[in-house]
């Protein structure tokens, strides 16, 4: 599956707050957001034009496909089947992002980044209730067991991101067993136990046009 392998900091910077999209790096005064406030590029310290309401789902659309590290086909994808599925298409698609694999390692604290994240699950590092799933986007469902290979256990990158994220809160949607490395996704989570700054309303009018 393609993907994205260039800079990142500079999404953060365009989308104006911080995507956490570099593990650690994120928490230091490395932060490349934190020191250049403004866009990227040659004008980003210029004057900004007003945003049209275009401008603004754009930008709402870009975010969401950086914070999950999606491309636009992969994006797309995920829209048709919230728009195929019955209720909120804002809410099935928030919630179709937030199954995925990856997404689970990185919120149950066993990367320290989705990019992280992926490359565990791409190295198959994982496994869904004892059999590994090498497939970054694989769909949990409710009761799903995700938990680290032994051999994973060991990588230093893992035990760094387990240490950071005791101080996280925890999603209320996992439960996590820290002394055996694994979680579970308990059920697949409703808007409202997720805290991203998204208005996915955004989104929807513009694949909607
Ligand atoms: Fe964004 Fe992290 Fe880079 Fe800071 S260090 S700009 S939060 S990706």
């Amino acid at each position: 599956m393609a993907r994205y392998n260039g800079p990142v900091c500079r999404f953060c910077r365009r989308e104006g707050l911080k995507l956490f999209l570099k593990a650690e790096r994120c928490f230091t005064d490395k932060c490349s957001y934190e020191r250049n406030q403004y866009p990227p590029g040659q004008h980003g310290q210029a004057r900004r034009p007003r945003v049209s309401e275009y401008g603004l789902q754009l930008r709402e659309k870009q975010k969401v496909k950086r914070i999950y590290g999606l491309l636009e086909k992969q994006f797309r994808a995920y829209y048709t089947e919230a728009v195929r599925r019955k209720g909120d298409t804002g809410e099935n698609l928030m919630a179709l992002l937030e199954s995925r694999l990856d997404n689970t390692a990185f919120r149950l604290g066993f990367a320290g980044s989705r990019a992280q994240a992926r490359q565990m699950v791409r190295h198959g590092h994982v496994l869904v209730n004892d059999k590994r799933v090498n497939i970054a986007s694989y769909s949990l469902r409710a009761g799903d067991v995700l938990s680290v290979r032994e051999k994973g256990q060991k990588l230093q990158f893992v035990q760094d991101a387990l240490e950071r994220a005791i101080n996280r809160p925890q999603m209320t949607w996992l439960e996590l067993d820290r002394d055996k490395f694994s979680g579970t996704f308990t059920s697949t989570p409703v808007r409202a136990e997720l805290t991203l700054p998204i208005q996915e309303h955004l989104i929807i009018e513009l694949y909607s046009r």
